[in-house]
């Protein structure tokens, strides 16, 4: 047997397994996919979610909705005015400029 195999097979063992997922139906989000090297067959859910956005009813302004663009199953919510203010913290920069600029020691 050669490396290759061995690899493959441990990949396989740990989930890593091969080949394309393919859509079970139109217009719904389940995927299955049937390894190439070891046969076993998975599936999972792969909806494609939009952003929150607001729904536009006048009875209700505040309602959020958010909907899968394959499946159509969505989901509501309220907005929050408080939390949803844009308070929120920026997103983490300079993790990275810190390795690699010439041997020194990375900051804590
Ligand atoms: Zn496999
Ligand atoms: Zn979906």
């Amino acid at each position: 047997m050669c490396l290759m195999d061995r690899i493959n097979q441990a990949k396989c063992a740990t989930g890593m397994h091969a080949g394309d997922w393919r859509w079970m139906a139109e217009g719904a989000c389940g995927q299955t996919r049937t390894c190439t090297r070891c046969g076993n067959v998975g599936t999972r859910d792969n909806h494609n979610v939009t952003k929150w956005a607001f729904a536009g009813d006048p009875g209700n302004p505040r309602l959020m909705e958010r909907h899968c663009e394959r499946c159509l199953s969505g989901e509501t919510k309220t907005f929050d005015p408080i939390r949803g203010s844009g308070r929120r913290s920026p997103p983490r920069r300079g993790r990275a400029s810190s390795r690699g600029n010439g041997g020194t020691m990375p900051s804590f």
